[in-house]
């Protein structure tokens, strides 16, 4: 007998985290539906929408590198996320058919949604595909100017003018301005990447320091941050944001968000 089931595809997949999120949900609600990782290789890719958009059983599907813009040229884009994020991350199924979205603005946004960030200055590291959901997030809820550094200044600065933000775009080793909230967006941190230094000292008491990396959980930039005293949103929160918007779509019920503490020590362990 078949049962429901959800899964996250790319290449390579193995260390996806998804699996062991959507599994922990799935079990809390007692759905009994599976959500697993699949190896996809991006020639393979049509013929795994068309595949799977034939099977009964298969809800959708979490998409990650390389796949994240090609989906959107095997599947309706009904609220047309190539044209602002540039990018898919979840494939449902519709009345209409498939649809691809992308959870990863809303997901970040979902630890700072009670922040009043309206005209505030905020600094963004990073020009790449995060950086872009970050962005489009940030011209949503009106932030004030937006520093973007990045290793090549002319993407952030192409990426500000995309989603009209007033700002201006400087290599990494610009001075900080005081901002409310600092984010890094870049792969800079990463384990096996080198570490993104930054000097915090400008910023002001009460700003906000979010690393969307979470691999490691704890970033030099997280820790000199706490050495501050300033407030840290690590890449634990965005990661399960945008994954509980895409359970929801997937599995049709929200995701038991109160059970995060629970979830956060079995993907740190
Ligand atoms: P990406 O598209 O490859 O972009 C990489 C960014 O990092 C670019 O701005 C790039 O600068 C910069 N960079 C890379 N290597 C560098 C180096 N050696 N020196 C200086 N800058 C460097 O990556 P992404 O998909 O945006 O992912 C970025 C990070 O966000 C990753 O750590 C990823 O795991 C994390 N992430 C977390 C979540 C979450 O839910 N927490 C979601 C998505 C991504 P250039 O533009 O100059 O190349």
């Amino acid at each position: 007998m078949t049962k429901p089931y959800a899964e996250v595809i790319g290449d390579p997949i193995a260390h996806s985290k998804s699996p062991l999120i959507h599994r922990f949900w799935l079990g809390q609600l007692g759905i009994d539906a599976d959500y697993r990782a699949t190896r996809v290789a991006a020639g393979e890719l049509a013929a795994y929408f068309a595949d799977r958009a034939a099977d009964p059983d298969w809800r959708g599907c979490n998409v990650t590198v390389p796949h994240k813009v090609a989906t959107l040229d095997h599947v309706p884009d009904p609220g047309d996320v190539r044209g602002s994020i540039g990018a898919a991350n979840t494939v449902f199924r519709t009345l209409d058919g498939l649809a691809a979205t992308n959870t990863d603005a809303a997901g970040f946004l979902s630890p700072i949604a009670d922040l009043d960030l309206a005209g505030k200055p905020v600094v963004v590291v990073g020009a790449g595909g995060a950086a872009r959901a970050i962005l489009f997030a940030l011209s949503k809820v009106g932030v004030g100017p937006v520093t973007l550094l990045n290793r090549t200044p002319l993407k952030g600065a192409a990426l500000l003018s995309t989603f009209g933000l007033k700002g201006q775009a400087l290599p990494l080793t610009a001075r900080l301005p005081p901002a409310a909230l600092l984010v890094n967006a870049s792969t800079l941190g990463m384990t096996g990447q080198p570490p993104l230094e930054l000097d915090l000292l400008s910023l002001p008491a009460d700003a906000i320091v979010y690393d969307i990396v979470y691999a490691p959980i704890e970033t030099e930039l997280l820790t000199r941050a706490h050495e501050r005293g300033l407030d840290t949103i690590d890449g634990l929160d965005m990661l399960i944001g945008q994954a509980a918007l895409a359970f929801e779509l997937l599995f049709g019920q929200p995701a038991p968000r109160d059970h995060d503490e629970e979830l956060r020590e079995r993907l740190l362990a």
